[in-house]
């Protein structure tokens, strides 16, 4: 069992790599069974033994409660900074009180600076768009910054007393008592670093452009800055490799030089209209945290159907993946939730240890049981057919693989 290092900037990943898996609440202990199940078929199918997963699970959510009374137990805490990488199933989180999402809690800690959301679009799926194939995107959301991190106090606390009373006094600006008051940071050091990993991507993988997502027109300083600092990310340090929008005019007539990636930025309210009306015009997308988490489900959406979608939570510590759906309380062990979202978490998985032969397989199997309408009940009542349950919907994929 070989644990995961990373040494001089990149990841050295064994044969037999100890990988961790959290089952998660709700229906997170069926789906991610059953992705598991998935993940080992594909890989003995690619590898023939030579390459194998050994997972080992470690406790998070409503069992660690029961059973540690925490959610999110130290021992979990040390095994995710040890091992690195996190496989895991939805957590709860209450909205508006209670504890802090263990989701936020375990990206803070491992620093996984980005999220990383793929979306095309599956041919057989139903979706609001007249041409859904012309859907290709991965957001890049930058995931430790912004209004993300924690820093807020409800309007009658002493806390916002106090911020309020030193802006009114200190700096002239004045909230009203009954409001309750956030901070929203952007730092450039974080906004590089994710606009450095979202160009490498898009450099590596071939895409077309970087369109940078901000609201810099009214939050100069924060959103505006983001814009600014990726601009400058870019033309620094990918002089040679990239071509601003700006430039494309400038320079080029408008005809983008051939194996160049465009840079371009679109304020947030343009960006949801573009990413609808005109999809086949963006590829991957760079935003800061609220835009980001905003336009990862619209863009899921634009597919039909966001339980079907993986995302993956990259640092340069370590990487958590995950499906983008949450717990689906009522569906919690019936039989009949959908695990494919938490499968293609499986497949931003592999892609990040390097085993992509195991990706591709099961990609062309999930891309088999959706055109052969094998499908669980949330696809199966848009499609007309009988839904497979969640166990047999992962067995059909496992008989696709070893086919
Ligand atoms: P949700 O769990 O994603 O469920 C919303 C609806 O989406 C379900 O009622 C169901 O729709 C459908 N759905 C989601 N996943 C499905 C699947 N695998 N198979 C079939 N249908 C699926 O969202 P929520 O109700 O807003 O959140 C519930 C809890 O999950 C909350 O505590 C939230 O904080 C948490 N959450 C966790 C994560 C995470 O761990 N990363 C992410 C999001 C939410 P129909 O009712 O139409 O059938």
């Amino acid at each position: 069992m070989d644990k995961i290092e990373f040494k001089d900037g990149r990841f050295t990943v064994s044969d037999m790599p100890s990988i961790l898996y959290a089952l998660g609440d709700g229906i997170g202990p069926e789906i991610t069974r059953a992705s598991m199940g998935v993940i080992d078929t594909a890989v003995e199918k690619a590898y023939k033994g030579k390459k194998k997963i050994e997972w080992r699970e470690v406790s998070a959510g409503e069992e660690a409660e029961k059973k540690a009374g925490n959610r999110l137990p130290e021992e979990t805490l040390e095994a995710i900074k040890e091992h690195r990488l996190l496989f895991k199933g939805p957590l709860e989180t209450p909205v508006g009180k209670g504890f802090r999402s263990l989701n936020v809690t375990i990206r803070l800690m491992m620093d996984l600076y980005a999220n990383i959301r793929p979306v095309k679009y599956f041919k057989g799926l139903e979706s609001p768009l007249r041409d859904p194939e012309k859907v290709d995107l991965v957001v890049f959301r930058e995931n430790t910054d912004d209004l993300y991190t924690g820093i807020e106090w409800q309007a009658n606390s002493n806390e916002a007393k106090k911020l309020k009373a030193f802006l009114n006094d200190s700096m002239n600006v004045r909230i009203s008592d009954d409001s309750g008051v956030g901070i929203k940071p952007m730092s450039r050091m974080k906004t590089q670093r994710i606009t450095r990993m979202a160009i490498k991507y898009a450099l590596q993988n071939k895409r077309r452009s970087v369109t940078i997502m901000h609201k810099g027109n009214i939050m100069k300083y924060t959103e505006g800055a983001f814009r600014e600092w990726a601009y400058e990310t870019a033309v620094n340090e990918f002089r040679d490799d990239i071509v601003t929008e700006e430039e494309l005019y400038s320079n080029y007539n408008g005809t983008m030089p051939s194996g160049k990636l465009l840079i371009n930025d679109r304020i947030a309210d343009n960006m949801f209209q573009q990413v609808i009306a005109k999809p086949s015009l963006y590829d991957v997308i760079l935003a800061p945290n609220l835009n980001g988490d905003y336009i990862s489900d619209a863009a899921g959406a634009l597919i039909g159907d966001i339980g079907v979608l993986g995302s993956a939570n990259i640092g340069d510590t370590g990487g958590m993946f995950e499906a983008v759906h949450g717990t689906a309380p009522k569906y919690a062990g019936k039989n009949v939730a959908n695990p494919m979202g938490m499968i293609k978490a499986g497949t931003l998985m592999l892609e990040f240890i390097g085993w992509t032969e195991a990706k591709d397989i099961i990609d062309n199997a999930l891309a088999k049981a959706i055109s052969t309408k094998k499908v669980t009940q949330d696809i199966a009542r848009f499609m007309g057919v009988e839904p497979l349950g969640t166990k047999e919907f992962a067995e059909t994929i496992m008989g696709f693989i070893r086919e």
